[in-house]
């Protein structure tokens, strides 16, 4: 290793000891970026509210989807989902945890509370059989 070369190496490790994210794994690094990818990249919490597991057992009693269009017959009208359903960014009355996105953040977000679920997000694209036509 040639003298410059050492000397950067040594000028990093401060910086690992007072930042340890520095020193971060790739191969975690990789994990959560496949992760991410395989969640549809969606945003996965917003304040201390976290994105709806599809097999939570009230999603999956309500048949709850993050893609509308793998819901199947149950779902008749083609064109629902969360985003243009009256449920979508109301909190659960009670849930001090949840606040509505302002109109400006939710067309920048791709999830938002929904009544239904308590402390959780649903995306945009999402549906269950609660759907209910926004007014
Ligand atoms: S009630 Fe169902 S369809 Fe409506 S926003 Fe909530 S999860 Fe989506």
């Amino acid at each position: 290793m040639k003298r410059r070369q050492t000397l950067k190496v040594l000028s990093t490790l401060p910086l690992l000891a007072v930042f340890p994210a520095f020193a971060a794994d790739p191969v975690k690094k990789e994990a959560k970026k496949n992760a991410k990818k395989a969640a549809g990249g969606a945003s996965k919490k917003l304040g201390k509210l976290t994105l709806i597991d599809e097999k939570d057992t009230l999603a999956s009693a309500m048949q709850y989807k993050h893609d509308a269009s793998k819901v199947g017959p149950m779902r008749s009208d083609k064109k629902a989902n969360c985003a243009n359903c009256a449920k979508y960014n109301v909190c659960m009355d009670g849930d001090a945890d949840c606040k509505p996105l302002s109109k400006a953040d939710l067309k920048k977000s791709d999830v938002a509370p929904c009544q239904i679920f308590k402390g959780k997000l649903v995306k945009a694209e999402g549906w269950c059989l609660s759907w209910q036509k926004k007014a």
